[in-house]
Parts: structure tokens; sequence; C-alpha cells
């Protein structure tokens, strides 16, 4: 007999259910070869082992009462987790709170497209200096042409240039520049056209100096400069974008 057959008797040759011939054929196999007869003997444990679980099992009133005192324990662990579960719901709804509350302000969302378009090349420099007067005549009243006028003073910003640009219908000077080599978008308008962008206003009125947001993947970040809403767009850390913010003036000419 070779071992794929033997092995295949197994179960047979346990329960003793395999005829005298067959039965002769695996001992003579097992006395001959190591490894069938480990595997029989592991298999005989194995049955040995059922047994004793099985003979346990008749007893049942003994056998539910050493179950139930293997649980008990168990529950009790579970009832002192529930302050901590209690605890995670509470993180839950914090997060669920501060998540709302860092929502991006409405003024961030505005602008995120015009930096996007920027930062893609897809929007670039149209004048450097005063607005031409082509482009001023095409605006009339509504044109801010100071608002072209404000720029960093920190000399880490270069700027490559400006160009008229909307934020939700609001003509805006979009200020172009670089902080080291990020693209860094400056936006400028007059503080009257701030009830466009509600929850920006209440920030910057609530008494907020400055108004920071994420803009998309951008930080963003706004305040009022004299009579205008001055705002930074870049991928630059929040404080870096406060700081450059802060050193903008209103440099005439
Ligand atoms: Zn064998």
């Amino acid at each position: 007999m070779k071992c794929a057959e033997v092995r295949n008797f197994v179960r047979l040759y346990l329960d003793s259910e395999l005829d005298a011939k067959h039965s002769f054929e695996v001992e003579q196999h097992l006395e001959s070869c190591a490894e069938c007869a480990g595997l029989f003997e592991a298999e005989k444990k194995f049955d040995v082992r059922i047994g004793k679980f099985l003979r346990i099992g008749q007893a049942t009133p003994a056998l539910w009462e050493k179950i139930e005192a293997q649980i008990e324990p168990q529950f009790a662990k579970a009832k002192a987790l529930w302050p901590l579960a209690l605890a995670a719901s509470l993180i839950v709804a914090v997060s669920i709170i501060f998540f709302a509350r860092s929502r991006p302000l409405d003024l961030a969302n505005a602008v995120e497209e015009c930096h996007s378009a920027y930062v893609h090349q897809i929007t670039t420099p149209e004048f450097s200096g005063t607005v031409p007067s082509k482009i001023a005549q095409q605006f009339g009243d509504r044109l801010d042409t100071e608002a072209f006028n404000y720029r960093p003073s920190e000399p880490a910003f270069t700027s490559s240039g400006a160009r008229l640009c909307h934020v939700e219908g609001v003509p805006v000077a979009l200020i172009l520049g670089h902080c080291a080599n990020t693209p860094v978008s400056m936006i400028v308008f007059k503080k009257s056209e701030l009830d466009h962008f509600p929850q920006t206003k209440r920030k910057l009125e609530s008494g907020d100096p400055i108004a920071c947001s994420r803009s998309g993947r951008f930080q963003f970040a706004a305040r009022i400069v004299d009579d205008h809403v001055v705002c930074v767009v870049g991928d630059e850390p929040r404080l870096a974008l406060e700081d450059l913010l802060k050193t903008v003036r209103r440099a005439d000419g």
C-alpha cells in the first residue's frame, strides 16, 4: 500500500470500520513508514481530545456552570469598558462639530478656483503697475483700481504681475506671485463687497484680525487693510501666510 492510499483509510481505520484485510495492510505500512505513523498518531490524539470534550458535554448542568463562570468576567470587563465607549462617542461628536466649524470659509472656497488656475498656469498676469485704461474702461465704476496698489513688504514675496478676476461676481485685483518657489495669490477688493461673503464678514467683524481657513488643498488667510479686504492663498503653512498678510501695505503709485 502506498502512503496516499493508507492516508485515505485513516478515518475508517481509527473508527475500526476497515475490513481485516485492509486493516492488516495499513498496519504493515505504518510499521515501515514513520511519516504515516506520525500522521495516524496525531489523528488518534485529536480523537481522544474530542472524546473528552464530548464526555464533559454529557454532564450538562456542571458544564454550563463552568462556561458561565468563564463568561462572567468577560461581561464584567465589557461593563468596565462602557465609560471608554462613551468617551469614544464623545470624541466622535466633538470631531464632527470641529469638522463642521473648520469647513472652509465662503471666501476661501470662492478664491480657490482663482488660485488653482494660477498654479496650473491657466491664469497668467496681464499687467504690472497701474491698471491699463482699456481694462479699466471695461469695468467702469465697480472697478477698484486702488486694490492693485496693495503689496506685502515681505521680501520673500515676489510678484510677477496682476490681472482682474471675478470671485462670485465681485471684480477683484488678483496679484500673482511666489514665496520662494511656491505660487501665492493675493486677492484684494473693496470692504463694501464683503457682503457677498457673509461667513468671512462675520469672522472678521467678530474681532478676529485674521480669518484663516482651508481653501481646497491650499491655505487661506484674509484681513482688512484700510478699506480693503486682502487675502492670500497658497500651498504654504498657515502661519507663514498670516505673517505675509500682516506685512501687506498700500503702496501708492
Ligand atoms: Zn506512508
